[in-house]
């Protein structure tokens, strides 16, 4: 079944919705606002409101029928410490934050698809709408998990979705495998010794070795790392010195890595440890090597993929579902929901033409109403298809 008419009936209050989110922008673990607003629509339309979750995050069930079969819908809740430099009338009221990657949209849609499920009935078993906090660089989705989402709410399958700028408004990206990579942090202090920049002999050179260490990191994912796989390892911070000469002590690297697999991330993690160990025996300095496990790569299970690729079909048409767009090196916390259940995420384009094709995280990026029907519908129809009497699919 195409975009809903009852979805594209809700278009206009969906935009209100939506609007009203994006003026009142709340950031990780603050979205006590953002919650109520869900909570209390959620209650209005009859939907068993379940609150406290990773601190703000909300958990709607519906049920209809006897069937015993279970499913998972997210959306994530929280904004970035962006200052908006848009100037239409819903731009965010709270200098400093703003909705700059749409989740004001993701939760809207989601509450239309709950509001038009709650109305219809139209399944058999239970739905969980997960609204969950803390997307943004706080892990939101691994602290639901780990304060007991799926031992609370039990599901067969969980999916996600995200909007994307550079996809065509309203098209749908569906893909099995890797779809977002893994981001971990790391930091080093390479600790030499102090001396005159006039006896460098007399000292260790923090920066020379330090140096060496951002090279070798290019070395492992150059030379050491299948060219038919994809890895990152970024230094964006190097940080050492304080007077022309003098030759400090210590010299302190950050970064972040990314991958589309464990075993990648644990290559990278021991290649950087063995690295700096080594460099550090060789010129005598001590390093201290400090690598966080952060969020492991998005990785979509087939079976659940291929059935959100045919549920797309039906709502925007096989012209409209790509298949073939490539991963993303960025990186996104529902794979921690990945990792306990089946299911899949999928993009939805928010349309180059929009906002000038204002990319995610950008200032002037501003999510697009045209596609909240479309979103929802997809949610629908996910919802009604997992959970048709008739199903086959377990
Ligand atoms: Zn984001
Ligand atoms: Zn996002």
């Amino acid at each position: 079944m195409p975009v809903r008419p009852e979805l594209l009936a809700m278009a206009a209050e969906m935009q209100l919705w939506r609007r009203h989110l994006h003026a009142r922008p709340e950031i990780a673990y603050e979205e006590h606002e953002t919650a109520d607003f869900v909570a209390r629509l959620l209650a209005d339309w009859g939907i068993e409101v379940h609150r406290g979750l990773a601190v703000t995050g909300v958990v709607g069930t519906l049920k209809a029928g006897t069937g015993k079969r279970a499913i998972g819908l997210r959306a994530d809740m929280d904004a970035l410490k962006i200052e908006e430099r848009n100037d239409f009338e819903h731009r965010s009221r709270v200098p400093g934050k703003m909705h700059a990657c749409g989740h004001d949209g993701h939760t809207t849609m989601l509450l239309g698809a709950a509001r038009h499920l709650a109305r219809t009935r139209q399944f058999d078993g239970t739905i969980h709408f997960i609204f969950q906090p803390a997307e943004e660089n706080e892990a939101g989705a691994r602290r639901m998990v780990q304060e007991g989402l799926f031992e609370r709410f039990p599901v067969d399958a969980v999916y996600g979705m995200h909007n994307m700028p550079f996809l065509p408004e309203g098209q749908i990206a569906v893909r099995p495998g890797p779809v977002m990579a893994s981001s971990d942090f790391f930091e080093i202090t390479v600790n030499g010794k102090g001396a005159h920049g006039a006896w460098p002999h007399t000292g260790i050179d923090a920066i020379g070795i330090a140096s060496e260490l951002v090279l070798a990191f290019n070395h492992i994912t150059a030379r050491t790392v299948n060219p038919l796989d994809s890895a990152v390892i970024s230094v964006t911070q190097f940080h050492a010195g304080h007077a022309n000469n003098v030759i400090p002590e210590s010299a302190k690297l950050s970064g972040t890595t990314r991958a589309f697999s464990t075993a990648l991330q644990d290559h990278i993690e021991s290649s950087m440890r063995r690295v700096c160990e080594g460099l550090g025996a060789a010129y005598r300095a001590k390093i201290d090597f400090n690598y966080q496990r952060r969020y492991p790569p998005t990785i979509n299970h087939p079976e659940q993929t291929e059935f959100a690729a045919q549920v797309a079909t039906g709502v925007v048409g096989p012209s409209n579902v790509l298949r073939d767009e490539p991963p993303v090196m960025g990186a996104e916390d529902f794979a921690w929901m990945l990792l306990e259940k089946p299911g899949s995420y999928v993009w939805i384009g928010n349309g180059p033409q929009h906002q000038g094709g204002s990319m995610l995280h950008n200032p002037t990026y501003d999510f697009n109403d045209r596609i909240l029907p479309i979103g929802a519908s997809y949610w629908v129809e996910l919802a009604e298809r997992w959970l048709s009497p008739h199903a086959t699919h377990r």
